[in-house]
This record gives C-alpha cells, structure tokens and sequence, in this order.
C-alpha cells in the first residue's frame, strides 16, 4: 500500500495537492482538519470539544486525535493506499501512526515536507479566510496556529529524516509544478 505523510505548514497547499494525489493513485485521503470541521457542523460532542481548541489555533490532544485517526483509517475497505494530511502534528501522533500501521502490517511509505516562507503563508491564509470564510484563518488565530506549527510540528522533519522517510518539496510555483514534484517524489519510492 501507498501510506503518505504530506506535511507542512498551515497554507503549505496539503488539501490541494492531496486531491491531486488521491486523484492519480487511488488513494484514501484522510484530512482530521475536514473530519474536526465536519464534526462541528455536525453539533457532535466531539465537534464541541474541537471546536474550542481550533478556534484558539490549538491542537487537540493527541489521544483523540490518534482514536479518530484509527476509526477512519480502518472504515476505509480494499484500500490501495492512504493520504495523511493534518497527521501527524506531534512526535507522539506520529509514534502512534507508525505503530498503527504496524500493527496492520503496513508502514509510512514517504513524508512529503512542502516549505513555503512564512510571508506567503500568512497571504494564502488570509486569502483563504476571505474566500472560504473558515473561522480560524484570521490574522491572529493564523499566528497563533503557524507559531504551534514550529513549537509542537516542525520537530517531525527530523524525526522522519531518521525514519529515513523525508522527501522536501518547494512549495513555492504553481500547482502543475508542484504536483510535478510530488510525482516525480512519490513515483521514485
Ligand atoms: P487543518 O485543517 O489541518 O489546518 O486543521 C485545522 C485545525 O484542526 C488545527 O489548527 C487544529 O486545531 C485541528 N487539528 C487538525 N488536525 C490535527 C491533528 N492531527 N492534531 C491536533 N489538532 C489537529
């Protein structure tokens, strides 16, 4: 199976790319950012319990972050592969992933770091609170969110360059080319 960690910051383009990617490879996508949002249109005790740390640019705790994780990964059925995009955020999400996947016989088959400079992040953002209206891309929730990105999520390049699993990508270009990239990335494994 096709196990793939896209990764980067917030505004990096993970949920683009990762339709492209499903797209081309028959892959499952599993977004927790879309799965958190759904919840919360949805009025579940979850989607309020997410809410709250999501509107303050938090993460939500790892132990049910990784429940939520496992409980979609095995609805998917004759699954050719699976794109993790928003997972993981942490060192022990992704400790949890790799032992998940173990456990089911499988491993993460690349991490794909896009890198965008900060300035563009914050544009796109703001843009895409604009466009989409999604409550959290607002200048002070995207700070708080890009300065949890460094504290809590940047640590995983290291940790998946000793998995031996870290492919960068430059984020920066257009979607053809990046996605070029990707390819040429993900067709190299
Ligand atoms: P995203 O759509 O991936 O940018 O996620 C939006 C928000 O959902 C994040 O700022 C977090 O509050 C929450 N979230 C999404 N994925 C995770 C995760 N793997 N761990 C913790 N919080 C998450």
């Amino acid at each position: 199976m096709l196990n793939i960690v896209i990764f980067g910051a917030p505004g990096s383009g993970k949920g683009t790319q990762s339709e492209r990617i499903v797209e081309k490879y028959k892959i499952n996508h599993i977004s927790t950012g879309d799965v958190l949002r759904a919840e919360i249109k949805n009025g579940t005790e979850l989607g309020k319990t997410a809410k709250g740390y999501i509107d303050q640019g938090q993460l939500i705790p790892d132990e049910l972050m990784i429940d939520i994780l496992a409980s979609v990964f095995d609805s998917f059925k004759d699954s050719k592969g699976v794109i993790f995009d928003g997972f993981p955020r942490t060192i022990a999400q992704a400790e949890a992933l790799k032992n998940m996947l173990v456990e089911r016989g499988q491993d993460v088959s690349v991490m794909l770091d896009l890198e965008v400079p900060e300035d563009e992040l914050m544009t796109r953002l703001i843009k895409r609170g604009k466009d989409s209206g999604r409550a959290d891309d607002n200048e002070e929730t995207i700070k708080k969110r890009l300065t949890v990105y460094h504290s809590q999520t940047a640590p995983l390049i290291d940790w998946y360059k000793g998995e031996k699993k870290y492919q960068h990508i430059n984020g920066l270009g257009t979607m053809d080319g990046i996605f070029a990239d990707i390819c040429k990335a993900v067709d190299s494994i």
